[in-house]
């Protein structure tokens, strides 16, 4: 097949999405109650979650219906195209074939609508009527805005200060859907107040805004419920439709890959990509490398440590078994905010343990360096996190080069990076660095670990 782009029709969008549950080669690890540290009851989740999204993440089903009305919506921008790179390939004078699938093509340019969109409707049928979140640089917020203003519900969201004041492009987008977006740290919640004593002028965390968003659910007397992008398992679930559709669309390349990439903060987008290659792989012996790229600042999977950990900052949200840099520990102020989470889905972890999936840490430079390539050969300008994952396919498909071997290789592109732009200023000129690994601060947060007598 000769096609740059492989595109499916809309009658090809997945029926179910792929629950990794149902081949997991390792049992599950329990997710633990924050204050009791045993294991949480579905009572304590469903302050924040709806109950169907609950039985979602510990269901063991291999195939979960996708409800029609969520499948209409994805029909305004899925099934997203996949491309044969094969002008970066000339560029990189590699025998590799490289493939990429777009997910940049929804209307709030990332993944982050395939779960959104899910969540708000599984909020709905559950009769809630309002949801909170928090959201970095605002790509998350985005993508929930726009499915709430889909389901007529309303949406609290707490984004970071620093980046509500300095990237004002994606509140105004939130605003747009409708969206009702504070500051965090706010002096809405008592959190947030209690960081504004100690610091008035505290710049704000994920770690901060995520505690916000979860004490507004958890005080609302079950009137508002709480929305998370990634991390938990019904969120990597959704996230498969991307797989899935790629599956269909290496088969209609007539090509299997033998190298899979994605880029992991969370681990929604890479387990997405990615997952549904797994399956193949436990279940029809598929043999496939499959790579997270990390950026080396926020190292989870390659630098952290294999534990319990809590999920926030402010240590009241569950403890789940992840790879883990610490809570308590703050990443360095790198331009892919969508890596800066100091933990893993449990999934992703398990299977790195287990030898399934590999971690690359590369560095801040070396990545706008392959963005800037990349956009140079293929056209589109990809969010900085996606630019992990260009990294090391770059770097693959350059050992490629060396061996004369002509491997597949095919990665995710999460995002584009059209709200990026200074970031790529300041590489453009010379004025972005790397950060080295924070050694000291991470062992330093690794003391704060909490203390989990089960093995
Ligand atoms: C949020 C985001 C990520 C990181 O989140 P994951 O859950 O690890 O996928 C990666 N890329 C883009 C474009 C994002 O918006």
């Amino acid at each position: 097949m000769d096609d740059t782009k492989i595109l499916l029709s809309e009658k090809d969008l997945p029926q179910a999405w792929y629950n990794i549950n149902a081949d997991m080669p390792v049992p599950p690890t329990p997710l633990l109650h924050p204050g009791t540290m045993e294991p949480v009851t579905p009572d304590f989740l469903a302050v924040l979650f709806p109950m169907n999204l609950i039985m979602q993440a510990v269901s063991p089903e291999r195939w979960i219906e996708i409800p029609e009305p969520v499948r209409d919506i994805y029909k305004l921008w899925r099934p997203t195209p996949m491309f044969r790179a094969r002008r970066l390939e000339k560029a990189l004078d590699t025998p590799a074939h490289i493939y990429y699938k777009y997910e940049g093509v929804s209307p709030v340019g990332s993944h982050k609508p395939n779960t959104a969109v899910a969540q708000a409707y599984f909020c709905k049928e559950e009769g809630i009527q309002a949801l909170t979140t928090e959201t970095g640089a605002g790509q998350w917020g985005s993508a929930l805005s726009m499915a709430c203003n889909f389901f007529d519900i309303d949406l609290e969201v707490y984004m970071v200060k620093v980046s509500y004041f300095q990237k004002p492009y994606r509140r105004i987008i939130m605003e747009n859907f409708g969206a009702q977006v504070y500051a965090s740290p706010s002096d809405r919640t008592n959190y947030g107040r209690s960081v504004l004593a100690q610091d008035p002028d505290s710049p704000g965390s994920l770690g901060i805004a995520i505690s916000e968003g979860v004490e507004a659910a958890a005080t609302s007397n079950g009137a508002k419920k709480y929305s998370l992008g990634s991390v938990l398992p019904f969120v990597l679930t959704h996230q498969t439709v991307i797989g899935l559709e790629a599956l269909e669309q290496m088969e209609m390349a007539g090509e299997y890959p033998d190298i899979v990439i994605g880029c992991a903060g969370g681990g929604s987008n890479f387990a997405g990509f990615t997952y549904p290659f797994l399956w193949k792989k436990f279940t029809e012996g598929k043999n496939i490398r499959v790579i997270a790229a990390e950026p080396a600042s926020c190292p989870s999977i390659t630098r952290g440590k294999y534990a319990f950990d809590y999920g926030d900052t402010a240590a009241m949200a569950p403890i789940a078994m992840m790879h883990t840099l610490g809570h308590t520990f703050v990443p360095p102020g790198i331009h892919a905010g969508g890596l800066r989470y100091h933990g893993m889905a449990s999934s992703v972890s398990a299977l790195v343990e287990h030898g399934d999936i590999e971690g690359r840490a590369v560095p801040q430079v070396a990545t706008f360096e392959a963005a800037v390539q990349f956009s140079r050969a293929e056209g589109i300008i990809p969010a900085p996190e996606s630019a992990h994952a260009i990294r090391v396919a770059i770097d693959e498909a350059l050992r490629c080069k060396e061996s004369g071997e002509r491997k597949v290789i095919a990665f995710n592109l999460s995002g584009h990076g059209h709200f990026d732009m200074m970031a790529y200023e300041q590489y453009l000129h010379g004025k972005l660095q790397d950060y080295e690994y924070p050694q000291a601060q991470i062992e330093e947060a690794m003391t704060h670990l909490p203390q989990v007598a089960m093995a």
